[in-house]
């Protein structure tokens, strides 16, 4: 029988479109399975930090709903205050109308697409690969799973380890006119009100993106506080265009995202980071990465794709390390970390520069000059702390 494409890629977001528009760039041929008919509504804030444009190869920019400025923080749903920069530091967009055209983009470069084709199963027979679907098989040389957080393709190889989960629920929530231009460059945040967790609100054209997020074994306590930070905010829930949660994979160890011949991106990697909750990014960074160690794989550069999870392991993991460090470290102290952004112009400025891509995550430690030798100690006892204030929120729940 003959190869349907050269990779198989299981899943049309952000990870697998870019890897199949790099495949195509570099001559290999991709197919892409997708299980839903596009374009799909995805639970998701598609918010995008600055950092993004340097990675992604297309303009964005007709996609975007508004260009983010201005962050207003609130913390127990009280000290609101406001921070603003001279430059863009996101963009809000909709995950339907971003993954439909990267889709587009990956289909212009020669991808093949089936949506409404699920991926049920994979077997590997020496140099080729067999992939089962609601519709048929495809064989291929090679497969990337990038079929999101409950990847069929990290646990049918093992490869989903050391994972902590999150949660994450998203209302859709139209709005007056009126009241979404207040809100036009500015996203709101309400944290550490619920630990390990915090609310926002995204503005869109016509609508709010309206979220929380925190530990997935305290999902029951996030719709109360959705209730309360909305109330505290003035916007009617009136009119609820949707409501839904969805799973945040956030790995805490570097690891093996490789077996054989099939490599995992994004998701389906647990690429999601701790702090903020941001996974497009790094969907697309581990995607692209994906398609150049298959290309050279294909090119006989390197024997086998253990390459992969070397360069997922030095070049994306000690930012999710660091950004969880970090979220413990917000934890355990929130209030002081509110008053040190509202207060000092150095940290306002830091917190642009990583969401600019100017800083990375790794560089907040380096910040503390010679006092950085605590970084470590005081993370692991912000850890407890967190886990202890976790605890409490949950006791006094019941
Ligand atoms: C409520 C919420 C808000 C978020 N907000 C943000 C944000 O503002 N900014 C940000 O950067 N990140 C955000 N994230 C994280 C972000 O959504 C993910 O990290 C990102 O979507 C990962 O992209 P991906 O390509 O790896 O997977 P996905 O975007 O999940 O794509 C996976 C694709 O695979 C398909 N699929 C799944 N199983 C199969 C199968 N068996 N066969 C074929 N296809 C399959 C799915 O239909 C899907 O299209 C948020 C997450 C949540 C839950």
């Amino acid at each position: 029988m003959d190869r349907d494409a050269d990779v198989i890629i299981s899943g049309a977001g952000p990870a697998g479109t870019l890897a199949a528009y790099y495949l195509q760039k570099s001559g290999i041929s991709a197919l892409i399975l997708e299980k839903s008919a596009f374009p799909r509504y995805k639970v998701c804030g598609a918010g995008l930090t600055h950092k993004i444009l340097s990675i992604l190869p297309f303009d964005i920019h007709p996609l975007v709903h508004t260009t983010i400025h201005s962050f207003r923080f609130s913390s127990g749903f009280s000290e609101v205050y406001t921070r603003s920069s001279g430059t863009p530091l996101m963009y809000c967009t909709m995950r339907d109308e971003l993954d439909a055209f990267l889709l587009e983009k990956a289909v212009a470069a020669g991808a093949k697409v089936h949506t409404s084709e699920k991926v049920s199963g994979i077997q590997q027979y020496g140099e080729e690969l067999t992939v089962k679907t609601s519709k048929g098989e495809y064989r291929s040389l090679f497969l990337i799973g990038a079929d999101g957080a409950s990847s069929l393709v990290a646990r049918t190889f093992g490869l989903n380890r050391d994972i902590e989960w999150g949660m994450a629920w998203e209302a859709e929530v139209k709005s007056s006119p009126e009241l979404i231009s207040q809100y036009k460059d500015t996203v709101f945040l309400d944290w550490g009100t619920f630990p390990g967790g915090y609310a926002w609100i995204f503005p869109k054209k016509d609508h709010f993106s309206i979220g929380i997020g925190g530990p997935a074994y305290m999902a029951g306590r996030m719709p109360e506080y959705y209730e309360k930070f909305v109330a505290s905010t003035g916007i009617p829930l009136n009119e609820t265009i949707s409501n839904r949660s969805h799973p945040l994979p956030v790995r805490i160890k570097k690891g093996v995202f490789h077996s054989n011949r099939i490599v995992v991106a994004g998701d389906a990697a647990g690429l999601t980071d701790a702090l903020t909750g941001e996974g497009i990014y790094w969907a697309v960074k581990s995607g692209m990465m994906a398609a150049e160690v298959i290309r050279d794989r294909l090119d006989g550069k390197i024997s086998d794709l253990a390459l992969y999870s070397e360069r997922i392991n030095s070049e994306i993991m000690p930012e999710m390390l660091e950004a969880r460090n970090i979220g413990a470290l917000f934890n355990a102290i929130p209030l002081r970390i509110h008053h040190r952004v509202r207060d000092s112009e150095r940290v306002w400025k830091a917190f642009g520069k990583v969401l600019r891509g100017e800083r990375n995550f790794t560089d907040v430690p380096k910040a503390f000059g010679k006092w950085k030798v605590f970084w470590k100690p005081v993370c692991s006892l912000a850890y407890l702390i967190q886990a202890h204030k976790e605890k409490k929120f949950m006791k006094n729940a019941r």
